[in-house]
C-alpha cells in the first residue's frame, strides 16, 4: 500500500509534469485537452435526482442532530457553544448551476455570480431541521463559506432566509474577503465561542487542508473517530479540494490516475 502511495504522490506532485511541458504541450507535441464537462455529467444528476444523495444527506444531518443532543445534555448550562457550517453542497444545493454550466459547455465563474444572487439554490435536505433544532437548543450557528462578501453578501443572506435557516444574518455569516483558508474565520468565531460541531462536503471546512493527496488521507485517518460525531462531511463528487489535490485539470492527468487504478488488470 505505501509503495502505491508513493506512486501516486510523484505523479500528483508531477502532474502531468511528466506529460505536459510548459506550453501546455503533452509528449506528443499536441495540445493537452481540459477534461470534457461531460466527465461531471454522472456526478451532477447523483446530487440533483438520486434517493442516495438524500439519503446520505438525510443521514448527516441525523447523526449531527444526535451528536448536538449528547453535547447539551453534557453542557446544559454553557451558553458559548456554537456550530459552523459551510453552505454550498453543504446547507445548499447548487447543482442547477453544474447543470446549466453542462448545458452551455462553459466552466466555473462564468456565472458563479449570477447564479448566487438569483437565490435559488434549494436547502439539502435535513439541514434545515438540524438547524431549527439546534437554534432551538441554544447553540450558536456560524456560515463561514468562500463565496465573495463583495459580489453575493445579498444574494445568499437572501437565500438562506427564504430557505428557513436560523440565524441567518451577516454577524453569523462569515463570507470570503481577502483568506481563501477558513481557518481564520473558524478561530475569530473561537474567541467567543466553543466550536462543538463542524459541518461541510470539503475537508477544508472541518480543519486546515493541504492540496497534497497522502497527507489529506493521512490527516482523514487520524480523525477517524469524529466522524459522524465532532465532524459532519456531505458528499459531493463535483468538486472540491479532493479534484485539486488530483490535479484534475487535463486529459492527461485523468488517464495518469485511471492507469493506477487499472494496475491489477495490467500487472505482470
Ligand atoms: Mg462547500
Amino acid at each position: 500500500m505505501r509503495k502505491t502511495y508513493l506512486f501516486i504522490l510523484s505523479i500528483l506532485i508531477s502532474g502531468a509534469c511528466t506529460n505536459i511541458s510548459d506550453s501546455g504541450k503533452n509528449k506528443e507535441g499536441k495540445n493537452d485537452p481540459a477534461i470534457p464537462n461531460a466527465y461531471f455529467v454522472n456526478a451532477i444528476l447523483y446530487n440533483y435526482f438520486s434517493a442516495e444523495y438524500k439519503a446520505l444527506a438525510y443521514q448527516a444531518f441525523n447523526a449531527a442532530s444526535d451528536h448536538i443532543e449528547l453535547v447539551k445534555l453534557k453542557n446544559p448550562h454553557r451558553t458559548d457553544l456554537a456550530i459552523v457550517l459551510d453552505i454550498d453542497e453543504t446547507i445548499l444545493d447548487n447543482s442547477p448551476y453544474q447543470a446549466r454550466l453542462f448545458e452551455l459547455n462553459t466552466s466555473y465563474d462564468s456565472l458563479w455570480n449570477t447564479w448566487c444572487n438569483m437565490s435559488q439554490a434549494r436547502p439539502i435536505p435535513g439541514s434545515v431541521e438540524f438547524l431549527k433544532l439546534a437554534d432551538s437548543m441554544g447553540y450558536h450557528i456560524f456560515y463561514i463559506t468562500n463565496r465573495k462578501e463583495k459580489h453575493v453578501l445579498g444574494g445568499t443572506l437572501t437565500n438562506i432566509q427564504n430557505a428557513g435557516f436560523p440565524q441567518a444574518d451577516s454577524s453569523h455569516l462569515l463570507m470570503r474577503t481577502a483568506d481563501n483558508s477558513k481557518e481564520s474565520r473558524r478561530n475569530k468565531v473561537r474567541e467567543t465561542y466553543e466550536i462543538v460541531m463542524l459541518v461541510g462536503d470539503n475537508i477544508a471546512d472541518l480543519y486546515e487542508d493541504t492540496s497534497n493527496f497522502v497527507l489529506r488521507d493521512k490527516t482523514v485517518k487520524m480523525h477517524k473517530g469524529e466522524f459522524g460525531r465532532r465532524l459532519i462531511v456531505l458528499p459531493n463528487s463535483i468538486y472540491g479540494n479532493w479534484t485539486e489535490s488530483l490535479n484534475l485539470k487535463t486529459q492527461t492527468q485523468v488517464d495518469s490516475l485511471i492507469s493506477i487504478m487499472t494496475q491489477p488488470f495490467t500487472a505482470n
